[in-house]
């Protein structure tokens, strides 16, 4: 492993997602190791050459110094906020219900769902929208891509998943040659903000130009993410090249800093379901929080599309694909087609099955870089021990899955939010009108970062 003659990670003040305040760093080394061991991306630099992030914020979480922080996007929201010319959407991300209640004293693995809309709602903002809703329509958009793929006998095999975008600057960064094998739909964060600016602003009668997309996130390579060249579809929609999609991210712990500031008394507010049009999820949407989330809800999404049928009880709980284990494989039947699936977390596991090409023995990969998957993001709490241990992750994973048992729907097909786009907006899966505001394009950055 090349040694870059550093200590500790490097953070340039063009970094979008971290910032680093010099001050309080010791030189312990804790982010370089995870920055190298987990993350893989401090393996590949050499001494002297300019530090290629992929904002996952690992290094964040790590340090016990509080010298690298997430970089912070609360005051422009809430002036937004204040100003009665806009209109604030607000979306809020899966693992974001399963850490929110850590920062005012609960449990880790407190569901706080129905109270985190509320809380949002006390502060004013306008609409309350769901991710996991966007995250049903990735899988109806990433599953019938996959489907394409295998049965086709012309795509790039294996798929990988593309809904962490650490992971997918990782791919651009280090190994451009795989871009073909990204998924070419946009995360649920990428989708959901080209919707709530097309069809939520159609639907609602508001002007794409009024509204401020704000998602809660527990990770801050959403920040980076939503200053992405390709994520401006709606401005090219519609010919308003400054329009965003995205425009803030909020990571968990700026909304509940936000909430302490207001003095909104959290454990003790009512739940509030989400706005509709795009706030209903289905169980298959929420465990997207969770490494093996994504999987697990692709699959009982092509089991229906292959067989015609209800996800097999099996699918429902799939133990094959949950789990802390770095690395995780199954083979599942789907019509006359086995498919080989694998699960990863640390995009250094990844780049380990990249190098001895056994990535190449499965059909779809499932990467997340953080550890357990985004429930453990930089931007999630992290209590008195840094890292967060594995026994928080494993509650917070615990408290999606049981949230995914209760809910009504388990399967993304079947949200009927979802049915309602594609027959008034989208028409279906791979429609022209969903590749242009659900998909998008991946470029080499291997010279450029
Ligand atoms: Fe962000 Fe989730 Fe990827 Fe972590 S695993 S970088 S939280 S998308």
């Amino acid at each position: 492993m090349a040694d870059i003659g550093l200590n500790c990670v490097p953070v340039y003040p063009d970094n979008p997602s971290i910032e680093k305040n010099m001050a309080l760093c010791t030189s312990c080394g804790h982010c370089l190791a995870v920055c190298r061991e987990e993350i893989g991306v401090a393996a590949h630099m050499t001494a002297g050459e300019r530090f290629a992030c992929v904002h996952c914020g690992q290094c964040v979480a790590a340090c016990p110094e509080g010298a690298l922080r997430v970089r912070d996007s609360l005051q422009a929201v809430r002036q937004a906020v204040q100003d009665p010319e806009k209109v604030v959407v607000v979306s809020t991300a899966p693992a974001v219900r399963v850490g929110l209640a850590e920062c005012f004293g609960e449990p880790a693995g407190t569901f706080a769902e129905g109270r985190m809309v509320q809380a949002l709602r006390a502060l004013g903002v306008n609409y309350v929208l769901d991710v996991a809703f966007a995250a049903d329509l990735t899988i109806l958009e990433e599953g019938t891509e996959l489907l394409k793929r295998l049965l086709s006998g012309k795509g790039t095999l294996p798929q990988f998943t593309s809904c962490c975008p650490a992971w997918v600057k990782y791919i651009e960064t280090f190994h451009p040659e795989r871009i073909p094998n990204l998924s070419s739909a946009k995360s649920p964060i990428g989708m959901q903000g080209a919707l709530i600016k097309t069809y939520f602003a159609g639907q609602m009668g508001l002007d794409p130009e009024q509204i401020v997309t704000v998602t809660v996130a527990p990770c801050s390579a959403k920040k980076f993410e939503i200053t992405r060249e390709e994520q401006g579809s709606v401005g090219a929609l519609l010919g308003i090249p400054t329009l965003r999609d995205n425009d803030y991210v909020l990571t968990t712990n700026e909304l509940a800093h936000w909430i302490q500031e207001e003095k909104i008394p959290f454990r003790d507010l009512e739940p509030s379901p989400f706005d509709s049009l795009m706030g209903e999820s289905s169980g298959a949407g929420l465990i997207f929080g969770n490494t093996g989330g994504v999987m697990e809800a692709a699959l009982r999404m092509a089991y229906s599309s292959v067989t015609g049928k209800a996800p097999a009880e099996l699918l429902l709980s799939y133990q094959p694909v949950r789990g802390m284990e770095q690395i995780k494989e199954a083979v599942v039947q789907l019509g006359e087609r086995e498919v080989r699936v694998a699960i990863i977390y640390g995009t250094r596991a990844a780049e380990q099955l990249i190098q001895n090409g056994q990535i190449d023995s499965f059909d779809f990969v499932e990467v997340m870089t953080c550890p357990g998957g985004c429930i453990s993001g930089a931007g999630q709490p992290s209590g008195k021990v840094v890292p967060v241990p594995d026994q928080v992750r494993e509650r917070r994973i615990g408290a999606l899955y049981r949230a995914d048992q209760t809910r009504s729907i388990r399967s993304s097909l079947d949200n009927p939010e979802i049915k309602q786009i594609y027959d008034k907006f989208l028409d279906h899966p791979l429609s022209p009108q969903a590749e242009r505001l659900l998909h998008t394009a991946y470029h080499d950055r291997s010279e450029s970062h």
